[in-house]
């Protein structure tokens, strides 16, 4: 059993839906996870906000241009006329359901409804294209099976058994269900965060035991460095599942930050491939890679960094452990933190409790909070052969406003903290120096796995 990861842009129209059926259908055996089409959940998520606001009119316009967008799509894609009468019947009856939920008032749990009904209507035209052309595959309602536990987290063991139920002893054949959607602890319905559609097919993968586990998406693999504001950027061929990890969780968007767990857990591979280019190499992840030098870089902005210092941290024990105790209570996870003998600066991505964190922070010492920061990430094996090349990669930053700095937790990983307006200079200047070396080693000795590169 493979699973097949389908992505908003590899779905964003019927032309790009009958490219991925092509693909699916070489598989007979294939849990196939679909994300909504492209911007349909930017567009769902503006609908909950004018909801929320109480401006209804402006929200049924938004619907009604996502409902054409979705009829559109089935008049491209149907040629038979049975065919696109229940697509487009399934399109009406969907969008007539959400339209009859928005006439009421909002509640909380509203919104991540909303939100999932991209991915349901989505998955649904897919399913009935597939099975009218002749590709035969069972559509799931991945919230038969897709539930977070009461800390808010899925369980591969929890997902096993109850896609056990659904599935039955019989496995064979081809499934088709939604990314991204799920059950929170309580039955209602929640998801994995934006771009978790990766992170169900993870989950799915090591619930299933897959062979492997295929993120197709719009870009051949993922590559050194951001695409979107770097020219030269190359694809990797192969990433440590650690390597991975760390890529995601510091800002690669190719992935969901959470996903590489499931299938590293689990021993199982994951490739990333193009469905642009479905020859192309891509990249896959696995945990037999040798590495030598430097892999990748990566940047996640949207930062705050929290400062405690206190002359009471001298020489004292279980400092820290108070620190972090109230990072627990406010369910907030810290992403790099630096001590001093007398001060403790940690950065988080969520600042959603900021203001009791600073409360309860400042009965340890004075607190200091910087909002607009990022985090950019140098992946790879930063000893490997030259212990100065971190210092190399420092020294090259030594014109920007570096704030913190981690190095040594691992041996491939140096994250710096640095204002957010600087993040895109430091991503093309790491670039030159740590990539765009013609000899393929540059001033601090990198190595660079150059296969081709792409402008
Ligand atoms: P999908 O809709 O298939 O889930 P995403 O938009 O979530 O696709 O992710 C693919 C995009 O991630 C690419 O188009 C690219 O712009 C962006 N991206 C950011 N960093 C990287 C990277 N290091 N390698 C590849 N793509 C990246
Ligand atoms: N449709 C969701 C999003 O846009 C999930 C995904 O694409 O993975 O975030
Ligand atoms: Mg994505």
């Amino acid at each position: 059993m493979i699973v097949m990861k389908f992505g908003g842009t590899s779905l964003g129209s019927a032309d790009r839906i009958r490219n991925v059926a092509g693909l699916i259908e070489k598989n007979n055996d294939c849990f196939v996870v679909c994300s909504a089409m492209s911007g349909v959940t930017n567009t769902l998520v503006d609908i909950a906000s004018l909801w929320k606001s109480s401006m209804i009119e402006e929200a049924d316009d938004l619907l009604d241009g996502l409902a054409s967008h979705f009829e559109r799509t089935c008049y491209d894609l149907f040629s038979d006329s049975d065919t696109l009468i229940a697509s487009t019947g399934k399109v009406k009856e969907n969008f007539d359901l959400i339209r009859r939920r928005i006439s009421n008032e909002f509640h909380q749990n509203d919104e991540n409804w909303l939100l999932a009904q991209g991915e349901l209507i989505t998955s649904e035209i897919i399913a009935l294209y597939l099975n009218s052309a002749g590709i035969k595959v069972e559509w799931l309602n991945a919230l038969g099976f897709m539930q977070t536990g009461d800390d808010g987290e899925p369980s591969v063991k929890d997902i096993r058994s109850r896609l056990g139920q659904v599935l039955g002893n019989d496995r064979g054949g081809r499934y088709l269900t939604q990314g991204y959607i799920c059950l929170d602890h309580e039955g209602n319905t929640s998801n994995l965060k934006r771009g978790g559609s990766d992170y169900t097919a993870t989950l799915a993968g090591a619930a299933l035991g897959a062979d492997i586990i295929e993120i197709w998406t719009d870009i051949d693999g993922v590559r050194n460095n951001d695409p979107r504001i770097v020219e030269k950027t190359y694809p990797i061929r192969e990433l440590s599942f650690d390597e991975a990890a760390e890529l995601a969780y510091f800002g690669a968007k190719i992935l969901h930050p959470s996903c590489v767990w499931p299938a590293s857990s689990n021993n199982i591979p994951i490739r990333l491939k193009n469905t642009l280019e479905p020859e192309a190499s891509g990249t896959v992840i696995r945990s037999d890679v040798r590495r030598k030098g430097v892999t990748a870089v990566a940047a996640k902005e949207g930062i705050t960094i929290i400062r405690v210092r206190s002359d009471r941290m001298l020489n004292a024990y279980g400092f820290l452990n108070r620190i972090f105790a109230i990072f627990e209570q406010y369910k907030t996870p810290i992403d790099v933190i630096t001590t001093s003998e007398v001060a403790v600066s940690v950065t988080i991505d969520n600042p959603c409790h900021i203001k009791e964190l600073g409360k309860e922070l400042e009965k340890l010492g004075s607190v200091m909070i910087e909002t607009r920061q990022a985090i950019v990430c140098v992946v790879g094996d930063i000893l490997e052969q030259h212990q100065d090349r971190a210092v190399r990669i420092l020294d090259s930053l030594r014109h920007y406003h570096v704030k913190m700095i981690s190095f040594g937790g691992s041996r491939n990983n140096i994250s710096i903290v640095v204002p957010e307006e600087e993040v895109k200079e430091i991503l093309r200047s790491l670039n030159k120096f740590l990539f765009e070396d013609p000899a393929g080693k540059n001033s601090a000795g990198v190595n660079i796995e150059k296969n081709s590169i792409h402008g």
